[in-house]
């Protein structure tokens, strides 16, 4: 077997027991509506983006602007929804408009002019970029690591609400509490699903929660995440250069 079709295999394999892992939390958690797979390629190649399409999946996450950009460009004819999950820097985040269909990493409202503004020259109205705001499940003296308290959600909702026909509200995401926190995963992503439900009330069409990683999916499954970004389980261990 050559190299590539051994990576052809594992990643088919890979991909055939995370999908059966969402497919048991969804019947665990009694849930019927589809769960998306969002596979995480960060540090892995262009190659394995085409073996990911190949496989039939739909959507691709990556969380650096410049590595994204140089893959997008490699594998572009292939119809895949891209999403940046990284933290945004001001400066970028009209960058990142030029290669992604959805940005999940929005945690304050400044960002979002940038982002209109990066989506109007890049986009028609027909398909507007999807913004999904990043809360932070840390305890707010450990807010480091990306996300907005659950707190300013609303305003950051309203200023993408107002920002025109580039960028449209999809939804909430957020990534469980650090390992060393001694916060509980389910207990945090209990509280999200609160949070989300408190969008949905003043914003109806926010419906997307995305939760859920390799290790964690079955209990974002569980408190209703609606789209998973599976790296690892998928593509094996990432180089540790980050
Ligand atoms: C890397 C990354 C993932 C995927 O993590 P795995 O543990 O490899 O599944 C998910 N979400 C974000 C924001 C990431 O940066």
């Amino acid at each position: 077997m050559s190299p590539d079709e051994r990576r052809r295999q594992e990643i088919r394999a890979n991909l055939a027991q995370v999908r059966a892992r969402i497919e048991s939390a969804k019947e665990q958690a009694g849930r019927t509506q589809d769960v998306l797979l969002v596979v995480i390629t960060k540090t892995f190649p262009a190659s394995d983006v085409d073996i990911l399409a190949e496989e039939g999946v739909s959507d691709v996450g990556e969380n650096r602007d410049q590595e994204a950009k140089a893959k997008h460009a490699q594998v572009s004819d292939r119809g895949l929804r891209w999403h940046m999950v990284g933290r945004l820097q001001s400066n970028k985040a009209a960058s990142v408009t030029q290669w992604a269909d959805v940005v999940e990493s929005v945690d304050r409202a400044s960002l979002v002019p940038r982002l209109a503004r990066g989506a109007q020259q890049v986009r028609d109205a027909h398909s507007p970029i999807e913004l999904l705001i990043q809360v932070s499940l840390d305890a707010p003296e450990a807010i480091d690591r990306g996300g907005a308290r659950p707190t300013d959600v609303p305003a950051i909702a309203d200023a993408i609400a107002q920002a025109g026909p580039a960028v449209r509200l999809g939804g909430l995401m957020a990534v469980a509490p650090h390992p060393d926190s001694g916060i509980d995963p389910r207990r945090a992503f209990a509280a999200l699903a609160e949070v989300a439900a408190a969008l949905r009330a003043d914003h109806p069409e926010a419906t997307v929660l995305s939760a859920g990683m390799s290790g964690d999916l079955e209990a974002a499954i569980e408190a209703g995440a609606t789209q998973v970004r599976i790296g690892g389980a998928v593509l094996g261990q990432r180089p540790r250069v980050q």
